[in-house]
């Protein structure tokens, strides 16, 4: 790996952690639970589900820049055992952190422009490589055509495909008139809003009460600027997936106005096409992977939270 996808400040136990990788135990296998009630996108995704191998959840959190993407793959990673990665939060940590990947992606990320394909699949699968066989959600990764296709190549070569991806449909007003109270923990990538889900206490985070921060690309030009970005460079991926749904990836849409309205209905699309995923014994940890790394000394995995 070179100096330039090197991982920000894994701590030394994490390493110890993930130094040895593990083989791949994989279970292929069908699923007989019945689809009778389910309702028509929901069978596609137990379907493919039935395909996949042993139910592992490799989902993609899909949707406009805003729409509660992070919000709800917090809220998943809180109550269900399931690692979320998101390549935004990945990136911001390297520009905090000062990284060489930080310096080059700093000016590009300020302006609401993209990161070059083939630098963010290097940095995303420094990490998600790392998860083995665990359940997990991209948020902000693919966000073109080409990473989508080159994130297939390197799932399939590795053997575990996509399983899911959730279109989050919120509509273009209603994330522009909640961007400007958008408020965020840097090191978690815990999301509040002023107007629907604020901090117990004015200015801080719930669990650590440290400082939130506004991100600099969230004021309304450069949000207009990631908005056509998404029309332009990311939302073709939808169709790419609709064509992908014979390959045992299944494509859900989900539409609300805010991520109550959504959480109901993300969270019968997993318990239903993922029954065997576990709800976590401790609901009360800490809702995002961008947070820490938790490494489990027993040896064969890693829990990546950031
Ligand atoms: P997000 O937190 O997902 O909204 O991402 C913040 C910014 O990081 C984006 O506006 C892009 O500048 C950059 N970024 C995040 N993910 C990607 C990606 N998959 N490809 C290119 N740029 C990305």
């Amino acid at each position: 790996m070179s100096a330039l996808f090197a991982r920000p400040s894994l701590p030394a136990a994490a390493r110890a952690a993930v130094r040895a990788p593990r083989v791949l135990a994989r279970a292929f296998g069908g699923s007989s639970t019945s689809q009778k009630a389910l309702p028509f996108s929901l069978r596609g995704a137990r379907e493919s589900t039935a395909q996949a191998d042993g139910g592992v959840l490799r989902m993609l959190m899909f949707g406009k820049p805003g729409a509660g993407k992070g919000t709800l793959s917090g809220r998943l990673v809180k109550k269900y055992d399931i690692v979320s990665l998101s390549t935004g939060d990945l990136l911001r940590q390297h520009i905090a952190e000062r990284t060489e990947v930080g310096r080059m992606a700093e000016e590009i990320v300020a302006t609401g422009g993209l990161i070059p394909d083939d630098i963010m699949l290097k940095i995303l699968t420094s990490r998600l490589d790392l998860l083995h066989n665990k359940h997990w959600i991209l948020d902000g990764f693919p966000r073109t055509l080409g990473q989508g296709k080159l994130l297939d190549d390197h799932l399939r070569q590795r053997g575990t495909p996509l399983s899911l991806v959730v279109n989050i449909d919120v509509a273009d007003e209603i994330i522009l008139s909640r961007i400007s109270d958008r408020w965020v923990h840097l090191p978690s990538g815990r999301v509040y809003n002023l107007s629907y889900n604020p901090p117990k206490v004015a200015g801080l985070d719930d669990e650590t009460g440290e400082p939130l921060t506004k991100r600099p690309d969230d004021n309304p030009e450069i949000f207009a600027r990631r908005l056509e970005k998404f029309y332009a460079s990311t939302s073709p991926l939808l169709s790419y997936y609709a064509e992908q749904a014979g390959n045992g990836t299944s494509l859900v849409t989900l539409k609300g106005a805010t991520s109550d309205e959504i959480w109901p209905q993300l969270e019968n699309v997993l318990n239903t096409s993922f029954p065997t995923l576990k709800e976590r014994a401790d609901q009360k940890r800490k809702g995002s992977l961008s947070e820490a790394v938790m490494a489990r000394a027993e040896g064969d995995s890693a829990e990546l939270v950031r």
